[in-house]
C-alpha cells in the first residue's frame, strides 16, 4: 500500500485522468521533494485501471505552464491501458516470488480503503460500537483492587455525565429532547442493579466480574422479552455499561470527554445512536457496509462528522484503542499510521475546513449559468442545528426538510405540540423564503425503533406516504403541526414522499384540507393554502406524470429513491453499488421526460437527493430544464460556482446527446466529453 497524495493521488482515487496546465494553483497540488520531485506546473496523469480497480497511475509533469494538449492525454491513455496489464502481472509475480520473511510489512501502515461520505480528516483511537466483545475486554481491565465505593463513585460520575449530555441535547439538538437519556439514567439508578453487584462482590467477585455477570443477567432478561421495545433496551444497557466501566478505569472528572477522540467502528448504527454519539464529538465514524445515500450517512453529514464507509470487514478486527487516521478526501483508513504520516495529516487537519463552514467565497445573490439562466439553489435540512450554516451559504430557502429525523432520534412518536415547536424554529429562521416540509418518510432504512414493524423487504414496504396513509391520525397530527408552524410563512410547501399514484396524492390533499378545516374550526392560526407537492421517487410516476403535474402545485425529484427504484438496486447496499448507476439511460430519459412535462405545464419542478449535488450530472440537469436544486448546505457554494461555468444552451445539446445513448458506457462517454472540456480545476473536484 502507499499513500495517495496530491493531484497524483486524486487521479488514482477517482480512477479518472487529470490534465492540469496550471497545477500549482490546484488545491490538491503537492510536491514531495523527499522523493526527488521537481517543481512543476503542467501535470498529466492517467490511472492504470484493471477490472475496475486502480492499480497505479502514470503521470508526466513539466515545469512550465500550459504544456500538455488533449492529444497528449489520448496518447497517455493508450500507454496506460497497455501498461496496466503488465504492471498487474509483475505485481502478482512479485508476491509469488517474494521471500517469506516479510519483516518490512510491520513498519508499513495498513491502509483500508473505503468511500468517503463527508470530507474531513480524523485522527483518533478506535472504538468498536456496540461490540459485546469490547465491553467484555474493557471490563477485564478493571483492576481487582477496585472497591464498591469506587463503583458508587463511578456510578455518580456516569450519572453526572449523562445529565450533562441531556442538557447538551436541549441546546444542540432541540428536536431530540431530553427524553432519550431517561433509560440510561434509570438503569444507573436502579437499586436492583446496584444490589446484585454488591451481592456478587460480597460473595468474593471483583467489581469487574460482578458488573460483567450482572450485565449478562440483565441482557438475558431483556432479550427474552416478547416486546421489541424492551429488547431494544439492551443497547441502552450496553451503552451505560461502557460509560460506567470507563469511569471505573479513570477518576477524571471531565463530563463529556469519554468519546471525544474516538474513531467509532460500527457494523451497524442506528440514527438515534449516531445522534447520541455526535454529542460527544467523536473524531470520526467508520461504518462497515452501508452506502453514501443511506440515511445514516446523510445524518452523519448533517452532524459534520467525518465518515468513511468500508466493505472491508477486517476493520472490525482492529483492536480498541488502536490509532486510526481517516482521510475523508481519499477514503483511506490508516491503521496504526507511521508518525510521519500522522504529522502530515495533522498539518492538514489544521488547514482544511470540513463541514464547519469556513469558506470565504460564498456566492452572494441568486445562482445563474454563464448565459444568465437564474437557478434556485435551496437547502436540504435534516437537523435544526444546520440552520446557521444554511443562512451562511445564503440558500434560496429550504427545498427539503426531512421531517422524519426528529422522529428517528427520539424514543417515542412526537406529539403535535412537540412537532409544532420544532417546525416553528425552522419556519422562524426562514420567515421570508420558501420552506418545503416533506411529510414523515419512515420505513425503508429509516426505521423508528418504536413504531415501524420489521418487514422482509422494507424498501418495498410501508414507506413514506404509505405509512402516513396507514396511520391517519399521526399523519393529521403532523400536518396540523406544519400548518400551525407555517401559519404566516409566505411560501409554505408540503410534499409527500414515495407517492406512486394520483389517488394517493389526492387522498393526502383531502387529509390536509380536512386538517386545515379542523384548525380553522378550533380557531387555531394555520396556513390557509399551502402548496402541495409530489416527490417523484417511484417509476410509476413517469407513466402518470401529466396527471400528477395537473394535480400538484409542485414536483420534486427525490433522485436517491428514483434511481433505486428505477434500477431495482438498493441504495443502502454496497454489494450492488455497481448496479446503482444514476447515469443509466433509463434514468436519464425518465428524468428528462418528467422535467419536460412539468416545464411544459409550468408546474415548478426541483431535484433533491445526491444526484443534484454531483457536478458530473449538473450540465445534463440544466440541459433538461431543471432550474431548482435542493442540496446539502455545505455543497451550495461549490454548486453555484459550477453553475456559473455552464452555458445553458450548450447544456441542452449535451443533454440531447445523452438522451440518444442506449448504454451506460455511451452516457458515461458523453459525460466525460463535457468534463474533459472543463478547465482542470473543475474537472478535479468532480
Ligand atoms: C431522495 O430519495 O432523493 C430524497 C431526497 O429523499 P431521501 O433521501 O430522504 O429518501
Ligand atoms: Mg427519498
Amino acid at each position: 500500500c502507499w499513500v495517495c497524495l496530491g493531484v497524483f493521488g486524486a487521479a488514482f482515487e477517482r480512477r479518472s485522468p487529470i490534465l492540469d496546465n496550471h497545477a500549482s494553483a490546484n488545491p490538491l497540488y503537492e510536491r514531495i521533494p523527499s522523493i526527488g520531485e521537481e517543481p512543476y506546473d503542467s501535470f498529466l496523469a492517467v490511472p492504470l485501471v484493471l477490472a475496475g480497480e486502480a492499480i497505479g497511475v502514470i503521470a508526466v509533469q513539466r515545469q512550465e505552464r500550459d504544456h500538455f494538449l488533449r492529444s497528449d492525454l489520448t496518447a497517455l491513455k493508450v500507454v496506460a491501458s497497455q501498461l496496466a496489464g503488465s504492471v498487474d502481472s509483475v505485481r502478482a509475480l512479485s508476491v509469488l516470488s517474494a521471500p517469506k520473511r516479510t519483516v518490512k510489512s510491520q513498519s508499513v501502515p495498513k491502509v483500508i480503503h473505503g468511500l468517503a461520505v463527508s470530507g474531513g480528516t480524523a485522527l483518533g483511537c478506535s472504538r468498536r460500537h456496540r461490540s459485546s466483545e469490547s465491553i467484555a475486554e474493557l471490563l477485564s481491565t478493571v483492576p481487582g483492587t477496585t472497591t464498591l465505593k469506587d463503583f458508587d463513585d463511578a456510578r455518580q460520575r456516569t450519572a453526572n455525565q449523562i445529565e450533562h449530555l441531556q442538557s447538551l441535547v436541549v441546546s444542540r439538538l432541540p428536536e431530540a429532547v431530553s427524553l432519550i437519556f431517561s433509560a440510561h439514567l434509570m438503569i444507573l439508578k436502579d437499586q436492583v442493579f446496584r444490589s446484585l453487584i454488591a451481592r456478587c462482590v460480597q460473595d468474593g467477585d471483583t467489581v469487574g466480574a460482578a458488573l460483567a455477570s450482572t450485565l449478562e443477567q440483565f441482557q438475558e432478561t431483556l432479550l427474552a422479552s416478547s416486546s421489541a421495545l424492551i429488547r431494544e433496551k439492551v443497547q441502552d444497557l450496553e451503552d451505560v455499561a461502557v460509560r460506567l466501566t470507563r469511569n471505573l478505569l479513570t477518576s477524571e472528572q471531565s463530563p463529556v470527554k469519554a468519546g471525544a477522540s474516538d474513531v467509532v467502528i460500527a457494523r451497524e448504527i442506528l440514527p438515534s445512536e449516531l445522534v447520541l454519539m455526535s454529542l460527544e464529538n467523536p473524531a470520526g465514524l467508520i461504518p462497515v457496509e452501508g452506502a453514501v445515500t443511506s440515511h445514516v450517512s446523510i445524518l452523519a453529514r448533517s452532524l459534520g462528522l467525518p465518515v468513511i464507509i468500508t466493505e472491508d470487514q477486517s476493520v472490525l478486527e482492529v483492536k480498541d484503542n488502536t490509532k486510526i487516521l481517516m482521510d475523508g478526501y481519499t477514503g483511506n483508513i490508516y491503521v496504526s499510521p507511521e508518525p510521519q504520516l500522522v504529522a502530515k495529516f495533522e498539518e492538514q487537519l489544521v488547514s482544511v475546513p470540513s463541514n464547519s463552514g469556513q469558506e470565504t467565497d460564498i456566492i452572494a445573490g441568486p445562482a445563474a449559468t454563464s448565459d444568465g439562466e437564474v437557478i434556485k439553489v435551496r437547502a436540504n435540512v435534516n437537523l435544526l442545528s444546520e440552520i446557521p450554516r444554511i443562512r451562511q451559504v445564503r440558500a434560496d430557502g429550504i427545498g427539503l426538510y426531512r421531517t422524519e429525523f426528529p422522529f428517528m432520534i427520539r424514543n417515542s412518536f412526537p406529539d403535535e405540540e412537540s412537532q409544532y415547536l420544532v417546525y416553528s424554529k425552522l419556519v422562524d429562521a426562514f420567515s421570508d423564503s420558501v420552506v418545503t416540509f416533506r411529510t414523515v418518510d419512515v420505513g425503508g432504512d429509516k426505521t423508528l425503533r418504536y413504531s415501524t414493524s420489521a418487514e422482509a423487504n422494507p424498501e418495498l414496504g410501508l414507506r413514506g406516504i404509505r405509512f402516513s396513509l396507514r396511520h391517519r391520525s399521526l399523519f393529521s397530527q403532523q400536518l396540523k403541526a406544519i400548518l400551525r408552524a407555517g401559519a404566516t410563512c409566505p411560501e409554505l410547501r408540503i410534499m409527500f414522499p414515495m407517492v406512486s399514484s394520483v389517488d394517493q396524492f389526492l387522498t393526502a390533499v383531502e387529509i390536509t384540507e380536512c386538517a386545515i378545516r379542523e384548525l380553522n374550526h378550533d380557531g387555531i392560526p394555520a396556513h390557509p393554502s399551502p402548496q402541495l407537492g409530489i416527490m417523484l421517487e417511484v417509476p410509476a410516476v413517469v407513466g402518470t406524470i401529466n396527471e400528477m403535474a395537473e394535480q400538484a402545485d409542485f414536483l420534486s425529484i427525490g433522485s436517491n429513491d428514483f434511481v433505486q427504484y428505477m434500477l431495482a438496486a438498493d441504495r443502502g447496499n454496497e454489494g450492488v453499488k455497481e448496479h446503482y448507476q444514476p447515469h443509466h439511460p433509463a434514468v436519464m430519459r425518465a428524468l428528462a421526460q418528467v422535467v419536460g412535462v412539468a416545464n411544459s405545464m409550468s408546474v415548478p419542478i426541483s431535484i433533491c437527493g445526491e444526484m443534484a449535488q454531483k457536478a458530473l450530472y449538473l450540465p445534463f440537469m440544466v440541459g433538461i430544464g431543471i432550474r431548482d436544486f435542493s442540496v446539502a448546505p455545505s455543497v451550495r457554494p461549490e454548486l453555484c460556482r459550477r453553475l456559473q461555468a455552464i452555458d445553458a444552451s450548450r447544456a441542452t445539446e449535451h443533454a440531447a446527446e445523452i438522451l440518444r445513448q442506449a448504454t451506460l458506457k455511451g452516457v458515461q462517454d458523453v459525460l466525460d466529453e463535457w468534463r474533459n472540456g472543463f478547465s482542470t480545476s473543475e474537472y478535479i473536484s468532480n
